[in-house]
């Protein structure tokens, strides 16, 4: 009897755990998806004129509270974080579907968020960010300012810099075989 109600005990506690925890939940539940359509892409036009109210109807929850909000998300639960496993490809942003970074400079840094050496050129800005006490550099994407996560100096060569990057603001789109033999 008190091994039932033990395990019932647990059971209710594990439950509760994942009502009180939202975030971690989605983003655990939710891995990125792998396709080879590219989201729907917005104009310069279109980003300037989006209200908030927008973003949110565009966005998920967690999308919105990094690209909008400067969020951050968990480590290690949003996915595209071990290096090339997904083959070749474009990593798009979520918010306007402007491609931002490629496979080939993408590299396992093993901090849990996706990492690459180099964005593709003009698609990625960036900002001093003095949030937490400490002086960071912020990155973004170029057409719709979503925020994407940090620059740092501690990257492979050939750049020496490591963009860490939330995975929940990427849009992974493959590259089909046919093309990735061309390159
Ligand atoms: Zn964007």
């Amino acid at each position: 009897m008190r091994f039932f109600l033990l395990t019932g005990l647990m059971f209710a506690l594990m439950a509760l755990a994942l009502v009180t925890w939202p975030s971690v939940r989605a983003f655990a539940a939710d891995p990125p998806p792998i396709t080879t359509i590219a989201p729907p892409e917005l104009s310069m036009d279109d980003v300037l004129h989006f209200s908030e109210a927008d973003w949110k109807k565009r966005l998920t929850p967690e999308q919105f509270q990094v690209l909008r909000r400067q969020g951050t998300e968990p480590a290690f639960c949003g996915g595209y974080s071990a290096t090339k496993t997904h083959g070749p490809g474009t990593y798009h942003c979520v918010g306007c579907g402007a491609e931002l970074f490629t496979s080939t400079t993408k590299f396992d840094s093993g901090s849990g968020w996706p990492s690459f050496f180099q964005p593709i050129s003009g698609k990625v800005g960036e900002e001093v960010d003095n949030a937490h006490g400490m002086e960071r550099t912020e990155v973004h994407c170029a057409r719709c300012h979503g925020h994407l996560g940090h620059v740092f100096n501690d990257g492979p060569a050939p750049t020496r810099l490591r963009y860490c990057i939330n995975a929940v603001t990427l849009s992974f789109v493959s590259t089909p075989a046919t093309e990735s033999k061309k390159d």
